[in-house]
């Protein structure tokens, strides 16, 4: 029988409503009870070292589950978190940095409605979650939801009340549960030795460009953030109209030590920024990071994991380039 784990954070699947509005309360045991089937097919423990709404979740808490992982990594065989939907993309992507090529699969699933109510998409996704991670070929860090694998680095939550709440954004899905059973679309190498990390720098957002926004709005920031992500337009550029003031601004966070990456709020294809002048001034006289084809909520978290392990800007920049459990993808040329 497979050791499977249960680390349960809260999110809606453990919530009730005592009047206040919809707030985790359920223990992980009585997760568990509710999915009667699991203990039968698996020997499952659960721990609870969070019980948050994803919206409170801070970069804190992502080294809270991943120590946890670390911990009980040689007792398990495969872990489900159990988390929030809000921002269940972000931490997929924090999981994938900090446990990097982990032989053992790690997969996050949640619901759109509580698992005590009756049309609820709870038990499904857990029964799918557990599936997943005790198949043998799985591994690795990625979210489970209304039937599709996702790798982590690459999903994002598309809906807000639907039961496909996610989608894996330019990537295919790594696989469907089906009933229980496993349709893998992509089989993929086992790495050998998971690498833990247990540093991150919170102090990384993003900012979304809106037509007309001064260097002032990011003056504001420069203060209390060590790394910030521009969701600028298209394929990436930094408006100039200003007289160059917001690229002014930003080589002001370069000379405080500070790094400036550019991607898009378009939600496909990435960035390419060397297409218009506005997108090659900001590389040039900007100094900024692009981020092509890693979501925007995916280069955030990447940059603080890089953050939290260097501050040397040529670390840095080979560290955001270098890619991590499918968060860049690569575009080639056709072969001769
Ligand atoms: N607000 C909830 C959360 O993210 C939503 C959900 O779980 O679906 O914790």
């Amino acid at each position: 029988m497979k050791k499977l784990l249960l680390i349960a954070t809260g999110g809606t699947i453990a919530s009730e409503n005592e009047g206040a509005g919809l707030t985790p309360k359920l223990s992980p045991n009585a997760l568990l009870r509710y999915a009667p089937r699991l203990s039968r097919m698996y020997s499952v423990d659960a721990i609870s070292p969070l019980n948050l709404d994803s919206t409170n979740m801070r970069p804190e808490n992502w080294l809270t589950i991943s120590a946890c992982i670390k911990e009980n990594y040689n007792h398990y065989d495969g872990f489900v978190i159990s988390h929030g939907t809000d921002t269940m993309h972000y931490t997929a992507s924090a999981i994938s940095y900090l446990v990097q090529s982990s032989p053992k699969p790690i997969a996050l699933t949640g619901a759109q409605k509580s698992i005590t109510t009756e049309d609820t998409d709870a038990r499904t996704n857990l029964y799918d979650a557990f599936a997943y991670v005790s198949d043998g070929a799985s591994h690795g860090v990625s979210i489970v939801f209304d039937g599709r694998v996702i790798t982590g680095t690459r999903a994002r939550k598309v809906r807000t009340k639907s039961r496909n709440a996610f989608e894996s954004v330019d990537y295919p899905n790594l696989a469907l549960v089906r009933e229980g059973k496993i349709l893998r679309y992509i089989p993929e190498k086992k790495p050998s030795a998971p690498v833990f990390y247990d540093r991150i720098e919170g102090n990384v957002a993003a900012m979304k460009l809106t037509p007309g926004l001064g260097a002032n709005a990011l003056k504001a920031l420069r203060g209390s953030l060590e790394g910030l992500v521009v969701e600028s337009f298209g394929v990436g550029g930094v408006p100039s109209a200003d007289g160059g003031e917001l690229l002014k601004e930003i080589g002001l966070w370069k000379r405080e030590g500070k790094t400036v990456a550019v991607t898009t709020q378009v939600p496909y294809e990435g960035s390419d920024m060397a297409v218009y002048e506005v997108g090659r001034r900001a590389l040039n006289e900007g100094g900024v990071l692009e981020a092509y084809t890693m979501t925007p909520e995916t280069a955030v978290v990447k940059l603080m994991w890089i953050l939290g392990q260097t501050r040397d800007a040529d670390e840095i920049r080979r560290l955001f380039y270098q890619p991590v459990a499918h968060d860049l993808l690569s575009l080639s040329d056709p072969e001769e």
